[in-house]
């Protein structure tokens, strides 16, 4: 049975479909949020596994690590990251009954752990708030007029047990919907304020979770951010874009760790002049381009079409294979020139 829908609350049949999942205590639960894992992945992610850990043997897997800033989410510890631990990672993807897929909707946003997803027999239920889903499952709770994942597993876990949501549940939540909405700045629907209400009731200390996620930086990581605005951003005025580049040689000259660039590409947006924001990142094996934009500018036509990536109408990201950085940054300024008319004419700006 498929079950599809684009609706913010989860059908009877998906329901029905989890309580008798649930009920089986013998029920081998896997939960998996996309590769380089942010706030919003780990946190509905996390949320799902405390809810579904009362009842049934219930894992998180982590195609790769999560930042260091989420390190303080009860139980985060608890999750197995694939790369460092592949066989364990294996044995509980071959062994799972059902696998949520969490915060992405398309196979190769599971990192390594495509393929072994894809040969698995075990239900798979989506959770997503992304654009064109792709990803073959049996269930998809797949809407876009939410702000994050973690509203529509508020939504869900609701649906399942009134009660599903404790305080701890509530702090993985709201995680996701303070970060995927820049702390309630983009993205944000009534509802999102009503379930915020509502975690807030359950007793959630929300000044130091913003803390904990957003004032926990290192000294390098905030050097890094001066470094790359003053000398490696160079905006394009006709276009409206600004684009910043880090090599692996600077990022390695600031002791770079996962989750440090975040945030990095919605700095230049606060300038008048800036309309998309570009934010281009050389790793081992690829280069990883993030993207910004202001009002109706659909930059993530330019993640799809040009970088084999996705996201959402202002925030999307992509990838560049076989190529330098230096040959990236010429293909994406000659991209971004081919496709001026998506840029600048735009009414609203
Ligand atoms: P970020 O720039 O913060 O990494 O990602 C912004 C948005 O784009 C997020 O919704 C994220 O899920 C999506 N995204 C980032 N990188 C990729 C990618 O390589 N492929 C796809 N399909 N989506 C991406
Ligand atoms: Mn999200």
């Amino acid at each position: 049975m498929n079950i599809k829908q684009t609706n913010k609350y989860p059908t009877k049949k998906i329901v029905d479909f989890i309580n008798h999942i649930r009920e089986n205590k013998k029920s081998n639960i896997l939960i998996v949020p996309h590769v380089n894992p942010d706030g919003d992945a780990i946190g509905a992610s996390m949320a799902i596994y405390h809810f579904f850990r009362k009842y049934c043997n219930t894992n998180v897997v982590l195609p790769s690590a999560f930042p260091d800033f989420l390190s303080w989410i009860p139980n985060a510890q608890k999750c197995i990251n694939a790369k460092k631990d592949p066989q364990k990672a294996k044995k509980i993807i071959e062994n799972s009954d059902l696998i949520f897929i969490i915060d992405h909707n398309a196979p190769d946003r599971s990192g390594d752990l495509e393929s072994l997803i894809a040969d698995s027999n075990a239900n798979k239920l989506m959770i997503d708030h992304h654009p064109n889903p792709q990803y073959p499952v049996n269930y998809e709770i797949s809407c876009t007029q939410v702000s994050s994942t973690c509203e529509l597993s508020y939504n869900f876990l609701q649906s399942i047990d009134v009660n599903a949501v404790d305080k701890t549940v509530a702090e993985c939540l709201y995680v996701g919907l303070m970060t995927d909405t820049g702390n309630f700045v983009h993205n944000v629907h009534p509802d999102t304020f009503r379930i915020v209400s509502e975690l807030i009731d359950l007793g959630i200390d929300r000044d130091n979770i913003y803390d904990k996620v957003f004032n926990n930086f290192s000294l390098e990581r905030m050097q890094l951010l001066g470094f790359a605005l003053l000398n490696r951003t160079e905006v394009i005025k006709e276009l409206g874009v600004s684009i910043t580049s880090l090599s692996k040689e600077d990022l390695r000259k600031f002791n770079f760790q996962v989750g440090d660039s975040e945030g990095f590409v919605n700095v230049m947006l606060s300038a008048a002049e800036v309309k998309s924001s570009i934010l281009i990142l050389e790793k081992d094996h690829e280069i990883k381009l993030s993207f910004r934009s202001k009002a109706e500018i659909p930059i993530n036509t330019i993640a799809v079409k040009y970088f084999s990536g996705g996201g959402h109408r202002n925030a999307a990201g992509g990838s560049q294979q076989g190529m330098s950085l230096d040959e990236t940054i010429l293909k994406l300024k000659k991209v971004l020139n081919e496709e001026q008319h998506l840029l600048t004419n735009n009414p609203i700006l």
